[in-house]
């Protein structure tokens, strides 16, 4: 007997998971001009990793050969609580657990529940640690829409969920619904980026954003249009969701572990720059914030205190 996709969502939701969409596994087109225009203009910055595996990237047939299905799943991780003051600000994604462990491990057991069915089935779990595009997948599954800010948004929930994703080798019923564009005329994200970032509708300069400098960037000093409007934030930037319309649905999550870790939604610049990296080490195990290292936070901390 097929293996039904009803099932599949039925445990997910169990999971916990706040929607899911299933399609078929192929290439992206559209996506893939779009892609190259944004490398070609160099809006990855540093990030030279976003330039390889382009093939896998743009076909997940190539990703993982023998795919033919992309179960695509977001989780909610908003929690009702704000920055516990003006500076040292974390980015909502990274108060919890580390969002890869715990996303990973739901998907894990999804795969376990199909397997349970169907002992047979290969699949991949994809939370972006693997060339995949899973904004655009998310997209093609009906799960929302892509905002001018360049995330996610459910029309139900808004933008601050995951998207996870699991690859199988196996055909099932597919979704087809498309959430259309529900930006309009808004401009609100634009308007309010410290750094002016969305240089246009739908396009960021990573080289600009708040998120990219103190997460992703390398090297002792932040980029100059980043280090002079960082606007309090030590480690990411939510400022583009914090006043985007849709995020008024906005729902508390029922995920333990995405509720800030210690109830801290900040960090103390000067506790940061004085860490010891054991210190670091155990404070920040199982953290999505141990990405930016002890040193990325510690220059990022040096630049609230100045
Ligand atoms: S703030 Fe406005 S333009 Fe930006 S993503 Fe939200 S709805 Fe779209």
């Amino acid at each position: 007997m097929p293996i039904s996709s009803e099932s599949i969502k039925t445990n997910a939701a169990d999971l916990g998971f706040h929607s899911i969409g299933i399609v078929p596994a192929g290439a992206l087109d559209v996506e893939s001009s779009r892609l190259r225009e944004w490398l070609d203009r160099g809006f990855h910055a540093s990030m030279s990793w976003m330039e390889n595996h382009l093939d896998k990237r743009l076909d997940v047939r190539k990703l993982m050969p023998g795919a033919r299905s992309i179960i695509v799943t977001a989780s909610n991780y908003y929690t009702p609580y704000a920055h516990d003051g003006s500076q040292g600000k974390v980015s909502r994604y990274a108060w919890g657990d580390d969002y890869h462990d715990v996303v990973r491990g739901k998907l894990s057991k999804l795969l376990d529940l199909i397997r349970s069915d169907e002992p047979n089935v290969i699949g991949k779990i994809c939370v972006d640690t693997v060339p995949f595009m899973d904004k655009a997948w998310a997209v093609r599954a009906g799960l929302g829409w892509i905002g001018k800010h360049s995330n996610l948004i459910t029309k139900d929930i808004g933008s601050w969920v995951f998207i996870g994703s699991l690859i199988v080798d196996v055909e099932l019923q597919y979704d087809h619904g498309i959430v259309e564009d529900h930006c309009g005329t808004c401009t609100a994200c634009l308007d309010a980026c410290p750094t002016n970032a969305i240089v246009e509708p739908y396009v960021v300069d990573s080289g600009r954003c708040i998120s990219y400098g103190t997460i992703e960037h390398r090297g002792d000093t932040l980029p100059d249009k980043i280090a002079s409007n960082l606007d309090g934030w030590i480690y990411g930037c939510d400022v583009c969701q914090d006043v985007c319309p849709w995020n008024r649905f906005e729902t508390p999550t029922e995920e333990s572990s995405f509720e800030p870790r210690n109830g801290e939604t900040t960090l103390d610049a000067d506790t940061v720059i004085n860490m010891t990296h054991e210190d670091y080490v155990e404070r920040f195990r199982a953290s999505a914030i141990k990405r930016a290292k002890l040193s990325g936070l510690q220059r990022n901390a040096k630049y609230l205190v100045e």
